[in-house]
């Protein structure tokens, strides 16, 4: 079975309308792998809310999904490092008022933190990183609940890595971070099973050229990855009815490759 999702998953090609009615959230939608799921969520009929910390990034995405006439998008402006649960619960009021539900929630939005040895990592460097990227999305998810209760189907997507996997040295942070957010979407999974429309799954995006793998892989070569909008199918996969009842995958949006 977790592999017939895998498969489908990897080869889905949504049509022009296989996200249309739907109200999906996407955190720092202002640049790499979020920007293109943004646009692509929004070319294939969805209402994107852009989320994310910097404004003039979360406008670029906004005139990209304008240029096309599709569903206006709205703009989010949040630092998740910094937002408290009170900012959370007024970001559900706000969706509450304008859409009344939510159907799709992508939690994006990362940071690296350090690349360093345990012996030697940077406490302050280590609580932001997990914050960024753990504590923020258990915040957001929880605070949505209640809008995602009232959507026919409530899918959210979590952002793993191949480090939130199996750990390797110098990930740090970053490497746990992951393996707590691959948790933290098979406990909401488990939660969510019965008498509720919401599923809960996780994606690896994989290797993918954006300006943070430039920074964990500087000699890299640019051109040897792929970009961002040619990884998204598991994402758009997950995001619309044609995945309704899949819940507690953990899926690749490439053929694996053990060293990254
Ligand atoms: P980028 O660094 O290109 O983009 C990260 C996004 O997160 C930006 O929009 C950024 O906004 C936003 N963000 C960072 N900090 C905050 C914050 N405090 N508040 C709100 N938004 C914030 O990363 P990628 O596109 O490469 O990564 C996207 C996801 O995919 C991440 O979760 C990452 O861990 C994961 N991933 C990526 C891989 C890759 O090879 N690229 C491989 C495996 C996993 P701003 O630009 O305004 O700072």
């Amino acid at each position: 079975m977790s592999s017939d999702v895998q498969l489908i998953a990897q080869n889905y090609r949504p049509d022009t309308d296989s996200l249309s009615n739907r109200i999906v959230l996407i955190t720092g939608a202002g640049a790499g792998i979020g920007a293109e799921l943004a646009v692509a969520s929004a070319a294939c009929g969805a209402r994107v809310v852009l989320l994310g910390k910097t404004i003039a990034k979360l406008e670029a995405t906004y005139d990209r999904i304008m240029a096309v006439e599709r569903e206006r998008p709205s703009i989010y402006p949040l630092d998740l490092l910094g937002a408290t649960p009170q900012d959370y619960s007024e970001l559900a009021i706000v969706l509450e008022k304008e859409y009344g539900r939510l159907d799709g929630l992508v939690h994006n939005a990362g940071i690296l933190g350090d690349r360093s040895p345990i012996e030697h990592y940077d406490p302050i460097v280590w609580q932001k990183t997990l914050h960024v990227n753990l504590t923020a999305p258990f915040l957001l998810t929880q605070a949505c609940i209640p809008l995602m209760k009232k959507s026919e189907d409530a899918s959210v997507v979590f952002v793993s890595s191949g480090v939130g996997r199996k750990g390797r040295a110098y990930w740090g942070a970053y490497a746990c971070s992951k393996f707590g957010i691959e948790g933290l979407a098979q406990v909401l999974a488990d939660e969510t099973e019965e008498n509720t429309s919401i599923r809960s799954n996780c994606v690896n995006p994989g290797a993918t050229r954006t300006a943070m793998r430039k920074v964990a892989y500087p000699g890299e070569d640019p051109s040897s990855l792929k970009a961002p909008q040619e990884i998204l199918s598991p994402y758009l996969y997950l995001l619309g009815s044609d995945s309704k009842g899949v819940s507690g995958f953990s899926l690749d949006c490439q053929t694996k490759d053990p060293k990254r």
